[in-house]
Parts: C-alpha cells; sequence; structure tokens
C-alpha cells in the first residue's frame, strides 16, 4: 500500500556522508558543549530536590556531563499523585490536542537534533550515525502515534448490531501509565513509550534509565514545552529501586517497560502481588537473535550485514546478531570475511565521524563481557578480537569487537549484550536441528536469514514464532510504521512498538449500546 496512515512521513534525519551537512553539525554540536546541568525529577514542571550524583561520560571516563538527584520513596509518591491529578484534564482533552503537542515535540526534537546527538554521543556512547537514526526514530514515534491517535481515538467506533440498537466503542486513557526506559534507546524507546501512552490519553511517569537521565531530562522538557501539560507529565530520575517503587504504587494503572528479562518478570511479579486493578504489563526485553546462512547466500552482502548487526551501536541493541549459523561449506570462506571486516571497524570516539563503534555503556556491563570472552579464550573459541583505544580515550568503557566459534548453539543460553558475535557451523541436513535450537532458546525477538531458496526462508520463518525476520539484509533498526517492533516468548508481550496494534494496549475500551 502506497499509504497507509495519511499525510505522515518518516524523518529525514540528515545525510552524514554529505560534507556541506555534517560540517555545520559536527560546529553545532560541539558548541553544545559537554555539560547537561542537572537531572532531577520533574513534578508538576518543578525540579525535586535531594542529593546530587556526579555523571562521567563513558566516552573518556573523566569529563564530567552533568549530575543527577535520584527519587526517594516520597518523590515517587509525589510524581505518581500529581500525574493522577493532571490525568483528569488531559484524558478529557480531545485526541485532537495531544496528537498536535506530540507533533509539535517531533519538530523541536528535529530541529534540536545537534544538542541530542551531543547528549546521546556523552551520556550514552551513541555515534553521530546512531544518534542520527535515535533522533528519527523519536520524532517518527511522535508523528506515528500522533496520527493513530486520531485513527483510534478522534470519535467512537460504530459497531453492527440490530435495528433499534446503537452500538459504540470508545477508547479513553487508563490512568497513570508508568514508563520505564533503557540506557540503550535513551531518547527513541524513552520518548516512543511515553509518547504512547500521552496519545491514549494517561498522565505518565517517566523513568528514564539510571545511567541515562540527562537524555530523559532534555525529552520530558521538550514535551512540556511541545503543550504536554506539566502533570500530564511527570520524569522520575533514578535506579531500579526507583522503578520498583513506582510499579509498586497503588495509583498506577498500566506499565510500559523496555530492558532486561529479568526485570520484566520482576515487574510482573510485583504488579500480580499488589491488591487493586489487574494492571497490564507492556514488555519489550532481550534476545538471543540468530542469523542463518546458507551456502546460496552472497558472502560480500553477509559480512557487510553481519557486521552492521552484530556492531553497530557497540551490539547494544536487544535487536542484535549473538548467534549466527552458517552452513559448513561456506563457513571458511564466510568466517574470514566477517574476520577481515571487523579488523576495519574503528573503536572509539564517538563524536568523531569515522567512528565505527562506540563505548559501552559503563565499567558494569563491560566486565561481563570480559568475563564472557575470557572464558571462551580459555576453549580456545575466540576467532578476533579488535583493539580498544589508547591516550585520551584509555579511561573510557571500550570494548573490541570479538568473534567466537561455539562448537554449538548450547554454548550459549543467555544475552550477551555487547559487541561480541558468536559463529557456529552446521550442515545443510541439520537445518531442521539449527531451527529447534533457536526455538529452544525461549528468545524470540528478531532473526536473520540470508538464503536464495525460497523455501529454506518459508520453512525457517514459519517454524520461528520470532517478532521481527529480516531476509537477505541487516538484522537492526526497525523504522516505525514499516517494521513493527517487538518479540515473543522471553522478548516480551506486545504489541509491537511502532505497529497499529500498540496504541490501543494503553487505553481502556468501553463500549456503550443504546436503544433507540
Ligand atoms: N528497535 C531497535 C532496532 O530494531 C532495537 C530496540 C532495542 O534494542 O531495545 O534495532
Amino acid at each position: 500500500p502506497a499509504d497507509l496512515f495519511g499525510a505522515r512521513r518518516n524523518s529525514r534525519g540528515v545525510e552524514l556522508a554529505d560534507e556541506q551537512a555534517l560540517e555545520p553539525l559536527l560546529a553545532a554540536i560541539a558548541a553544545v558543549g559537554s555539560d547537561f546541568g542537572i537531572a532531577a525529577s520533574i513534578i508538576d514542571g518543578a525540579d525535586a530536590a535531594g542529593a546530587a550524583r556526579l555523571l562521567l561520560s563513558p566516552v573518556d571516563g573523566r569529563t564530567e556531563i552533568g549530575r543527577a538527584v535520584d527519587a526517594d520513596a516520597e518523590t515517587v509518591r509525589k510524581a505518581v499523585a500529581s500525574a493522577a491529578e493532571g490525568f483528569r484534564a488531559w484524558s478529557a482533552a480531545p485526541a485532537e490536542t495531544r496528537a498536535a503537542a506530540l507533533e509539535r515535540a517531533a519538530d523541536l526534537l528535529e530541529e534540536r537534533l545537534p544538542a541530542f546527538l551531543a547528549v546521546l554521543a556523552l551520556e550514552a556512547g551513541k555515534t553521530l550515525a546512531d544518534g542520527v537514526a535515535e533522533v528519527r526514530e523519536a520524532v517518527d514515534f511522535c508523528r506515528y502515534y500522533a496520527a493513530e491517535a486520531r485513527r483510534l481515538f478522534a470519535a467512537p467506533v460504530a459497531m453492527p448490531g440490530p435495528t433499534g440498537e446503537e452500538n459504540r466503542l470508545a477508547y479513553r486513557g487508563r490512568g497513570v501509565f508508568a514508563t520505564i526506559a533503557p540506557w540503550n534507546f535513551p531518547l527513541a524507546i524513552f520518548v516512543g513509550q511515553t509518547a504512547a501512552a500521552l496519545a491514549a490519553g494517561n498522565a505518565v511517569v517517566a523513568k528514564p534509565a539510571e545511567q541515562t537521565p540527562l537524555t530523559g531530562a532534555m525529552a520530558v522538557r521538550l514535551l512540556h514545552e511541545a503543550g504536554v501539560p506539566a502533570s500530564a507529565l511527570a520524569l522520575l530520575v533514578g535506579d531500579g529501586t526507583a522503578g520498583a517503587a513506582l510499579t509498586a504504587d497503588p495509583r498506577i494503572a498500566g506499565v510500559a517497560f523496555t530492558g532486561s528479562t529479568d526485570t520484566a518478570f520482576a515487574i510482573n511479579r510485583a504488579l500480580a502481588a499488589k491488591r487493586g486493578p489487574i494492571v497490564p504489563l507492556i514488555a519489550e526485553t532481550g534476545g538471543l537473535n540468530a542469523m542463518i546462512v546458507d551456502a546460496t547466500a552472497l558472502g560480500e552482502q553477509v559480512t557487510d550485514d553481519v557486521i552492521t548487526s552484530a556492531f553497530r551501536s557497540a551490539g547494544q541493541r536487544c535487536s542484535a546478531l549473538r548467534l549466527l549459523f552458517v552452513q559448513d561449506d561456506v563457513a571458511d570462506h564466510m568466517i574470514d570475511l566477517v574476520r577481515g571486516a571487523a579488523a576495519e571497524l574503528k573503536v572509539g570516539d564517538p563524536r568523531r565521524p569515522d567512528t565505527d563503534v562506540g563505548p559501552i555503556i559503563d565499567r558494569e556491563q563491560t566486565e561481563k563481557l570480559a568475563v564472557h570472552v575470557a572464558a571462551w579464550q580459555g576453549r580456545g573459541g575466540v576467532l578476533f578480537s579488535g583493539r580498544t583505544p589508547e591516550g585520551e580515550l584509555a579511561g573510557g568503557t571500550y570494548f573490541a569487537p570479538t568473534v567466537i566459534e561455539l562448537p554449538d548453539a548450547a554454548a550459549l543460553d543467555r544475552e550477551v549484550f555487547g559487541p561480541v558475535l558468536h559463529v557456529v557451523r552446521y550442515k545443510a541436513k541439520d537445518l531442521d536441528r539449527v531451527i529447534g535450537d533457536i526455538a529452544a532458546s525461549g528468545y524470540g525477538l528478531t532473526l536473520g536469514i540470508h538464503s536464495r531458496i525460497e523455501a529454506t526462508v518459508k520453512r525457517i520463518v514459519e517454524r520461528l514464532p520470532v517478532g521481527n525476520v529480516y531476509v537477505n539484509r541487516n538484522m537492526i533498526g526497525a523504522v516505525v510504521g514499516s517494521q513493527p517492533f517487538g518479540g515473543s516468548g522471553l522478548s516480551g508481550t506486545g504489541p509491537k512498538a511502532g505497529g497499529p496494534n500498540y496504541l490501543a494496549r494503553f487505553a481502556l475500551e468501553q463500549v456503550v449500546s443504546i436503544n433507540t
């Protein structure tokens, strides 16, 4: 279909390969500087008080980029109380008013691209290409959910019925929604969840990850400026303790969470244990994502797509490729190509346009990666390990792109969140076993297939309940409105973000039947 969603178009972003666009952008980013001030919880538009912790950039481990004031239990209560109050007016506002505020937010995000690229690089270690893609995605979420709000919520839907009876289905906000975002998409996912909850007529208490409060605070201030009332959107800064207090609050009517599978289980248990209404959880979690490459695949294309899928964003995407299955007839050749291309990756300062791989979010994550890789080093499985930057960046939390060959898929039983690619060889006759191994992980987020045989592609797709399947291309960077994103099983509950079923889950349905 040419245009399913009316006049909406995805953001164009900036072409970084175009020198004329790049030069002024780099100057504008440099002018932003590296001090992003204080990120405190924002309640009714005002910063909450409290002790501040210093935030250091993962780029070099020493640049002070701002401070965060973590919420205590009282601040959490105040944030929810304020949103509960704000819910009344916001849920009663016409869908058009809510949509217009989100569209204004999209325009402001595009206008302030340099400021967001700067904070995304310094706080989250995002390369310029990743930053541009992330701002575009945030913009797209705002415009898409605005369009969806008009489609779904502008007027009740007339349902069929016998003569003399009128049936109308209407949607309304549920109340106060908690949105809890991950550090790997501190802008796009944070804004996406929040925009969806707001579009559906909820008030929101939005919690960014503890590693990325500055980006979250900038986004919330922007949403307020765009016309979302301060009482309808509170920011909650803090770690998992604040998140747990938020979801435990009896006034929370819904939770949208993106992050680890373990945390989703913990939220589910907490929601089940509390009294009051049964609260829906919309969770988007991890993946143990595989790509299957058979002997008909094109080597150069596979290499490009493997490198992008495994190492872009330093592998810190839940959609990233973790487990590459290569048919043994072509495995030596493919592995050589991938190893050669991985050796070309430039790890370094994410603000430099020639950097391919920026830092890992923090020390804790790099240590987990180091322990994993060391274990395979001991077993002789490491095929390639790149270099991390020295000198000025030596204090940053970098991790070198690494390729490990595993004896079989069972050797990897959990998500390794970083630039570590695992390779397993398989024989053509064992394809069904490969499919079984992928299913056995219990995850179902993304899947890549490189094959020129249609029947093979069909067989794999039909047997695996994976949310997003990518054939003969890379497997990251789902596009809002075109590739609704999200998985099943251990990877999440659905509905898919950026898709036509997402907003309805944030709303209550009410049917009015009138005897006329
Ligand atoms: N939607 C993103 C993508 O397709 C991944 C989201 C995530 O990593 O949480 O690449």
